[in-house]
C-alpha cells in the first residue's frame, strides 16, 4: 500500500522519516512530482530505478533545501553562485563537479565526475528536504517511457503499490521539468530545455551553447520520453477524425476531442498544462493526437523538446 500523506507538519514528518529509512516519497516540486530517494543510501537510489522499470541507471537530480547544502556536495564556480541567486529556489538543475567528500552515492550520479544539483521552489519540497537533513535524489514520479505527473493521482496510476508514499502537494504550477545546465566544462551548456527559459540564463552568465535541432541530449535522456499511450503528430495544421487536437491559441477547426494548452496562446500556461494534457488526450479514445505548433521562445523550448519527443520513434523510454 502507498501511504497518502496529507500536505502539514505531520505530513512532512512522516515521509522524511520513511526517506531517512530508505523508503521512496514522492513529493510535489514546483515543475513536476519527483519520486524521492535518500541519495546518500545507494540502496535506496537503486529502489528508484526498479520503482520506475528505468532500463539504464541514468544520473538523477539531487535536491536540496538550499544552495549552501547542494555546494557542499559539488564545486561552484562564479557561474553557478550567480545562476543559484538569480533562480534558487527554481526550477534550474546545475550540472557541477562532485567534490571530493561529496555524500551523494555514486550511483546518483550514474558513476559520473559530476553531479546535477536543484533546490525546488514548492514549501512542501523544501520542508521535506530540511527534515530530511539529507540530498534526496529525485526523477520524476512515472514508469519509464510515460508522462511526468503533474498531480497526486498521476503518481499514483503509475506507482500506486511501488512506493511507500506520496506526500500530496497539489498540482505542479511549472508542469514541466527543470532546465539542466551544465557548468563543468569550459562553456555552459544546455542539456534539456525547462521551466526557466534559455533568454533569462543568457541574461545572467552570457551565451550559453545548445544543440542545433531536435530533442536535446543529456545523458540517459532517449529521444522517446515523456510518451503518451498515443502516437503524436507534431505542427499540425489541420485535424483528422481520428485525431485529438493538443490546442494552443484559437483550436483547428473540426476537432471531435480537444484538449486547450492555453487559450490565449500563453507560454507559462501551456506548459504547466502540457502533461495533464497529454493524459487527458489519451483517454479521448481517438487513435492519434494532433498536436499545434508552439512558438520556440521562453518555455516553447521545453515544450517543444517534450512534443518532439512524445512525437519520435518508441524506443524503451528512460523517463
Ligand atoms: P529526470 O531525473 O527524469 O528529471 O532526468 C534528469 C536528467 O538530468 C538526466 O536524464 C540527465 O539528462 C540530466 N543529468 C543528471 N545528472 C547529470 C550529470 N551528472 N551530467 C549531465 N546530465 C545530468
Ligand atoms: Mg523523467
Amino acid at each position: 500500500m502507498t501511504e497518502l500523506l496529507p500536505p502539514d507538519a505531520a505530513g512532512v514528518a512522516r515521509a522524511a522519516l520513511l526517506l531517512r529509512g530508505g523508503r521512496l516519497v514522492a513529493f510535489a516540486t514546483e515543475t513536476v512530482y519527483g519520486l524521492g530517494a535518500d541519495a546518500t543510501d545507494a540502496r535506496a537510489v537503486a529502489a528508484v530505478f526498479a520503482a520506475k522499470d528505468r532500463p539504464r541507471f541514468n544520473p538523477l537530480i539531487c535536491h536540496y533545501p538550499d544552495a549552501g547544502a547542494a555546494f557542499a556536495d559539488v564545486a561552484a564556480d562564479a557561474a553557478a553562485r550567480r545562476l543559484a541567486a538569480a533562480f534558487w529556489p527554481g526550477p534550474l538543475t546545475l550540472v557541477l563537479p562532485r567534490r571530493p567528500n561529496c555524500r551523494v552515492a555514486p550511483l546518483a550520479g550514474a558513476g559520473l565526475a559530476t553531479l546535477a544539483v536543484r533546490v525546488p521552489a514548492h514549501p512542501l519540497a523544501l520542508a521535506l528536504l530540511e527534515a530530511a537533513g539529507r540530498p534526496v535524489a529525485a526523477p520524476s514520479a512515472n514508469r519509464s517511457g510515460s508522462v511526468s505527473p503533474t498531480n497526486s493521482a498521476h503518481v499514483l496510476d503509475g506507482l500506486g503499490g511501488r512506493i511507500a508514499a506520496v506526500l500530496e502537494g497539489g498540482v505542479c504550477p511549472v508542469g514541466v521539468e527543470s532546465t539542466v545546465l551544465d557548468l563543468s566544462g569550459p562553456t555552459p551548456a544546455l542539456l534539456r530545455p525547462g521551466g526557466v527559459a534559455l533568454e533569462a540564463i543568457e541574461a545572467a552568465i552570457g551565451t550559453v551553447a545548445t544543440g542545433s535541432g531536435g530533442p536535446l541530449r543529456g545523458p540517459g535522456m532517449l529521444a522517446s520520453h515523456y510518451a503518451p499511450r498515443l502516437p503524436v503528430r507534431l505542427a499540425a495544421e489541420q485535424v483528422g477524425a481520428d485525431e485529438a487536437l493538443l490546442a494552443f491559441g484559437t483550436p483547428l477547426p473540426g476537432a471531435g476531442a480537444l484538449y486547450q494548452l492555453s487559450a490565449a496562446a500563453d507560454l507559462r500556461e501551456a506548459a504547466a498544462n502540457l502533461f495533464a494534457g497529454l493524459r487527458a488526450l489519451d483517454a479521448s479514445g481517438k487513435t492519434r493526437i494532433a498536436a499545434m505548433k508552439v512558438p520556440m521562445r521562453g518555455l516553447g523550448l521545453a515544450i517543444n523538446d517534450r512534443l518532439a519527443r512524445a512525437a519520435a520513434p518508441r524506443t524503451a523510454g528512460l523517463a
